[in-house]
């Protein structure tokens, strides 16, 4: 995928985004990684169009992130899984082709039923959410961002309200989506899913790109920020 942010500040209260400013060209999965506060929500956020800079342009794939077209090509999972509670795991994937996409219900039910299986839950389609596991619900989640066929897929700190078993099951099963062809722009503490998912990644502190490039950036930091940081999370 392409993305060009340029001049990108963002303020809430205070600013918490200055400046950035990114060009990255093929590249297929890209982390963002960086402290609780940095900022990192508040980028992915923007660049998928769910909310809009104070100042600067952000280019996708060529489209301008607030393009409605664009809005179509990317899917979006969120820290908690925020399916819908009074909905089956299936149900909650076919009511979004249904209205969203316009999709007929039985070929909304074959799609839910594909996605479903690719993150390995078959078994579970006709759960409610909350009679899953943390795990579960987050591979729901996963499948129901998957089923629109999006291009792009954001992942804000996926596993961050799980444990380290679930964390691995839910991390295990995003690996396996690689050879879908599709882009991930993902926000992670799991530096060992860093490593081995991503092919760029970029670190942020302070609402700065602080540092960028090829996960081996994290064996060898040039900044003490980053240097600090990696000695937190490894
Ligand atoms: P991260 O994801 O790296 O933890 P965030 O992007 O969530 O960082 O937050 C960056 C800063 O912006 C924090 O200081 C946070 O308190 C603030 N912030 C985030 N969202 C909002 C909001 N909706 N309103 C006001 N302040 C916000
Ligand atoms: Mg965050």
């Amino acid at each position: 995928m392409k993305i060009e942010l340029r001049n990108i500040s963002h303020t809430y209260d205070v600013e918490v985004l200055t400046n950035l400013n990114l060009s990255l060209k093929n590249h297929s999965s890209v982390a963002i990684i960086g402290v609780s506060g940095s900022g990192k929500s508040t980028l992915i956020r923007l660049m998928s169009g769910l909310e809009k800079p104070s100042s600067g342009q952000i280019k996708i794939n060529d489209y301008d992130v607030n393009d409605e077209d664009y809005r179509k090509k990317i899917g979006f999972v969120f820290q908690n899984h925020n399916l819908f509670p009074h909905l089956t795991l299936k149900q909650n994937i076919t009511l979004v082709l249904e209205k969203t996409r316009g999709m007929e219900k039985e070929l909304a039910n074959e799609t839910a039923l594909k996605y479903l299986s690719l993150l390995h839950l078959e078994d579970q389609v006709n759960k409610l959410p909350k009679n899953v596991s943390g795990g579960q619900a987050q591979r729901a989640s996963i499948a129901r961002a998957l089923s629109v066929n999006p291009d792009i897929i954001f992942l804000d700190e996926p596993t961050s309200s799980l444990d380290p078993i679930l964390t691995h099951e839910v991390l295990a099963a995003v690996e396996e989506l690689k050879g879908l062809g599709k882009d991930f722009i993902f926000v992670t503490h799991v530096m060992s899913f860093v490593r081995d998912f991503a092919d760029y990644v970029i670190y942020m502190d302070q609402g700065k790109i602080i540092e960028q490039g090829p996960p081996s950036i994290l064996d060898d930091p040039k900044h003490e920020s980053l240097r600090e940081f990696m000695k937190k999370v490894r």
